[in-house]
């Protein structure tokens, strides 16, 4: 063991590589794109930086709008009206030398080339999950998708091979989602201008990193199998099996 004063404290890293099994050589070299530079992107952004990830794209083709101020470490007042991921590239890779962020500015529809290791999905509506979901499969790409609203949310991590957003959705989860949260509140999941706030982002948010570190790090059998969902009303989390649908086209051939 080296006791060396200090020797420790000069490696940036050096309290994460304690983690067994945390391989930080292929967490800094992994290709990830996070689809989304809102609030679960900004979160994720941050995460992703400091925990070491150097080759990150986001991409989002709106603006900064004041309501998203309460929730966005990476945009300030003077941001307001820019677009989103120009400006959460740049705070994030100002975050750790070597972060090379880069935006792209289009919606997830729009992205042609599609050779990331790992996909983050920070999206507010159903349909860009899905198309990203669909991308993800056909190129065997690790997606982690995450949710908000409100005080409730959720992470599913889509492996090549295993269930995805498509054979879950609208299905049996949803409806034990809203059994299990039915004392928190109606309203529906992923629509726009839903309650929101920085707690249940940040710990989404979180949860995706963490996937994307056991993914980077080789270590998939880590990985959520299920979805995990989280109400931070009563600070409760709980699983919902998830299986392929036989119908679902992002199976077949
Ligand atoms: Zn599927």
């Amino acid at each position: 063991m080296d006791l060396a004063v200090g020797s420790a404290d000069g490696d940036r890293y050096d309290r994460q590589k304690r983690i067994w099994w945390m391989d930080m050589d292929a967490v800094s070299s992994a290709r990830v794109l996070v689809a989304g530079a809102g609030a679960l992107g900004n979160e994720a952004l941050k995460d992703l930086v400091l925990a070491g990830f150097r080759r990150i794209d986001v991409a989002d083709m709106d603006a900064v709008e004041v309501s998203n101020l309460s929730r966005c470490a990476l945009f300030t007042d003077a941001d307001v009206g820019r677009s989103k991921c120009l400006v959460a590239a740049s705070r994030a890779s100002a975050m750790a030398p070597g972060a090379d962020v880069r935006p792209l500015e289009s919606s997830v529809q729009d992205i042609d080339v599609w050779d990331y290791d790992i996909a983050l999905g920070c999206l507010d509506n159903i349909a860009a999950r899905l198309h990203v979901n669909a991308y993800c499969m056909h190129h065997r790409i690790p997606y982690v998708d995450g949710g908000t609203d409100g005080m409730r949310g959720k992470v599913q991590t889509v492996l090549p091979g295993g269930p995805c957003i498509q054979c879950t959705v609208n299905r049996t989860h949803v409806r034990e989602m809203e059994r299990r949260f039915s004392c928190t509140g109606g309203g529906s999941m992923y629509v726009p201008r839903m309650a929101s706030d920085i707690t249940t982002t940040a710990v989404i948010a979180a949860m995706q990193v963490r996937e994307a570190l056991k993914i980077a790090s080789g270590r998939r059998d880590l990985c959520i199998s299920n979805i995990t969902y989280y109400d931070g009303s009563l600070c409760e989390m709980f699983n919902a099996a998830a299986d392929i649908d036989p119908g679902c086209p992002n199976h077949t051939g």
